[in-house]
């Protein structure tokens, strides 16, 4: 085993101790993931994967759908089009509270949910086909391979999104979103959906870690300003209602989800994904955090620490 590799799986092992939490259990897909799983990959400057644990577990990427759909949004649409219809300030709130603006209606950012479905609102598309395959594409692109949605999770979100649904109501009566409800909240549910492992994960952070350009394709899949501004929404809001002390505490830009997976970006240096089921009570996966932070101190990643 090469000495970073080994590295990292010290720091993975450290972690496996860990034992609190529980997998989310708001569907019953996710509630049946097994606890012990645990993952780790980081993508350096030169696109190369170096992965620990359960590498190649796949597991949906729920809300870290939300940041690079965010990136397809700013891409096409350009930062102004999409600061009118929703916020960049962290809410404080859980990823599932009604967090919208007195008055416009506008949704705190698009990291909960009722920004993340403002956000696939506004992805060019008539029909939820037509949005799915430019998110598709795009979130393929920035994972450098193919990805695609577990139909039974997205049964499942959709028969049980009855609150995500509501908060698309209340968008829509707010001019938020434009269309029909149903397309912005199948659309969500179907993103939220997609199958990734923690060497997805990786590399789609490394693609925002370096200016938009995925490491391991060299293809550029949004432009430079886009990924800037996807990392700075990241590293006010990414991490729940936790995103303020996971800034203080590690220093690193990045985006959990409820199946247990989490990304974190060290601009210019590496892209980061972690992985195991059991959360925390902010909705952070307990282990995949604790390895970040561990990380982020043996390689003194914190970003406003002097480099
Ligand atoms: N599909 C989930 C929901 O919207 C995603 C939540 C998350 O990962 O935070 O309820």
């Amino acid at each position: 085993m090469e000495p970073i590799t080994a590295l990292l799986d010290e720091i993975l092992e450290e972690s496996r101790a860990l034992r609190d939490g529980a997998p989310a259990d708001y569907i019953p897909e996710l509630a049946v993931a097994d606890p012990d799983q645990l993952a780790l990959a980081v993508v350096g400057p030169h696109g190369r994967v170096r992965a620990v644990g359960d590498a190649d577990a796949q597991f949906t990427i729920q809300s870290i759908s939300k940041p690079f759909v965010l990136a397809l949004a700013l891409q096409e649409r350009g930062r102004e089009a999409v600061l009118a219809k929703v916020g960049v300030e962290p809410s404080g709130e859980p990823f599932n509270a009604i967090s919208l603006e007195a008055g416009t209606g506008r949704p705190a950012n698009p990291m909960v949910n009722a920004g993340a479905i403002a956000t696939s609102a506004l992805v060019v598309g008539d029909e939820i086909d037509d949005r799915m395959t430019r998110i598709v594409d795009t979130l393929s692109a920035f994972a450098g391979r193919s990805l695609w949605v577990d139909e039974a999770v997205y049964a499942s979100e959709s028969a049980t999104g009855d609150r995500n649904r509501a908060l698309a109501h209340l968008l829509r009566s707010h001019g938020v979103i434009d269309g029909p409800v149903d397309i912005a909240v199948e659309t969500y549910f179907r993103q939220c959906s997609l199958l990734v492992t923690v060497r997805d994960l990786a590399v789609m952070a490394a693609t925002l870690a370096f200016g938009g350009v995925n490491p391991m394709t060299g293809d550029r899949v949004v432009r430079e300003e886009v990924a800037r501004d996807v990392m700075s929404i990241m590293a006010s809001c990414g991490m729940y209602d936790f995103s303020g002390e996971w800034l203080l505490r590690v220093g690193l830009p990045a985006k959990s989800g409820v199946s247990g997976g989490l990304v974190a970006v060290a601009p210019s240096q590496f892209g980061v994904g972690a992985f195991s089921p059991n959360l925390d009570g902010h909705g952070n996966s307990v282990r995949a955090s604790s390895v970040v932070e561990a990380i982020a101190e043996r390689f003194g990643m914190h970003m406003l620490e002097p480099h």
